[in-house]
């Protein structure tokens, strides 16, 4: 095994640690009966995550943006799919933007990543 390939190794037994953790906490759901969709779809975050996953919701189809790839959200309040539905209706997406950053949003709790999507939308 080349030595360089150690770090990347690691990196693996992190993120399969914390899968395993996730499933043991979906596992925990199943076996209770009582346990909510909503429970299912947080299992295995933490409180912070939770909390931020309510707020990236679409404002458009009202699906969740959380574990949606960077490059299929404009906004954490907005999918790529209705904004370019929406900029076909004429409503412009720079628009879009702003009606989206004006919701209803944290700024300190999400500062970072509406800044570095602001940084992306700029280049
Ligand atoms: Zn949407």
């Amino acid at each position: 095994m080349k030595p360089n390939n150690t770090h990347k190794i690691n990196q693996i037994i992190d993120m399969l640690d914390s899968i395993t953790e996730r499933i043991d906490d979906i596992e925990k759901l199943l076996i209770n009966k009582n346990s909510k969709v909503e429970d299912w779809t947080t299992a295995g975050l933490t409180e912070k995550e939770k909390e931020y996953k309510k707020e990236w919701v679409c404002q458009v189809c009202k699906k969740s943006t959380f574990e949606t790839d960077y490059d299929y959200i404009v906004h954490p309040k907005l999918c790529l799919g209705c904004a370019l539905e929406e900029e076909l209706k004429g409503n412009d997406i720079k628009d879009q933007y702003h009606e989206a950053s004006s919701r209803l949003f944290d700024e300190t709790k999400n500062k970072r990543s509406t800044q570095n999507k602001e940084k992306m939308i700029k280049n």
